[in-house]
């Protein structure tokens, strides 16, 4: 079988880090189920890897890494800091206790998990020193919206070099995307299939039919043509592979453009603007 990621596209980070540009997400994944579908995953050919401690299965990751034999520095993994770990000294420490579990003695990219009111300097200025001690490859942020952006920009020595937001073809927040170029910001697409609830779309249908793929490959494939790395959720080796499906054709002009009007500000998630 041709693998589908054997010249996967990755993208160069502000600071000049590689990340592939498709990764796997494990949000709602336990235990066994986590780590065969990581491993299963790492056998396909993905090589990102977005985990968070939120999902109680860094342990799981680390393990998976592990058993792939594949050596550490060709994978790229990224934790996020939790909710309740933030603020300076509880981030150094949810940090280390991360890199406990994974096993590992870095992280590829570590995240603010969300924007949380009267801890984000704080929090910020933990990965700023976890990241000029060379403990993280990349730092970055998630669920920061423009207006958190800005804010962070008064106060950051580094700017983020990643911004995992939800985005999708029905979320498509085309200002942050313009916002995050323009500032050397590279965007991650969550929940980049919605969890599945717009799969069915009359549209999408009969545009992945005319491109001879599934609902699910076109819709990773808009994210790539915009610029945007996605990190879709499988634990089905089905789905995982159909989902590496993207890098053998290319969307037209056009139909990007018709894409762009699926535009609905869907979310799945909680919007982070509720953060502010
Ligand atoms: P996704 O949009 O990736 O959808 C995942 C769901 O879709 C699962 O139920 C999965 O089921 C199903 N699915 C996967 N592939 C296909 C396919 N080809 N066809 C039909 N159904 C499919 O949702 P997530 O919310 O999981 O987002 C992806 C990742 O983003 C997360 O795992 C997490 O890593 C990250 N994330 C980050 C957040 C943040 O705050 N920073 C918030 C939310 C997510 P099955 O497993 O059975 O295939």
């Amino acid at each position: 079988m041709v693998n589908p990621l054997a010249s996967q596209p990755r993208v160069r980070l502000n600071n000049g880090v590689e990340m592939p540009l498709l990764g796997l997400g494990v949000y709602d994944m336990y235990g066994r189920e986590a780590e065969t579908a990581v491993i299963r995953a790492l056998e396909i050919g993905y090589r990102l890897i977005d985990t968070a401690t939120l999902y109680e299965n860094e342990a799981e990751v680390g393990r998976a890494v592990r058993a792939s034999g594949l050596p550490r520095q060709e994978l790229f993994v990224t934790t996020k800091v939790a909710n309740p770990d933030q603020g300076f000294d509880a981030t150094l420490r949810a940090f280390e206790a991360s890199l406990q579990r994974l096993k590992f003695d870095y992280i590829d990219l570590y995240l603010v998990h969300w924007p949380i009111k009267g801890k984000r300097r704080a929090t910020w200025q933990a990965l700023e020193k976890l990241y000029e001690e060379g403990r993280v490859r990349a730092i970055g942020v998630a669920n920061y919206l423009q207006p958190f952006l800005e804010e962070l920009a008064t106060y950051a020595r580094v700017v983020p070099a990643v911004n995992q937001v939800e985005f999708s073809p029905y979320l498509y927040l085309k200002d942050l995307l313009v916002y995050c170029r323009n500032r050397g910001i590279q965007l991650q697409a969550y929940s980049p299939l919605l969890r599945g609830i717009r799969l069915k779309d009359p549209r999408l249908l009969a545009l992945a039919a005319r491109y001879g793929k599934t609902p699910a490959q076109l819709i990773l494939r808009w994210d790539m043509e915009h610029g945007v790395s996605a990190i879709p959720k499988s634990s089905n080796p089905q789905r995982l592979l159909e989902n590496t499906g993207l890098f053998d054709f290319q969307i037209s002009a056009d139909d990007m453009a018709f894409m762009d009007t699926f535009h609905e500000n869907l979310r799945v998630v909680e919007d982070p603007m509720t953060m502010l």
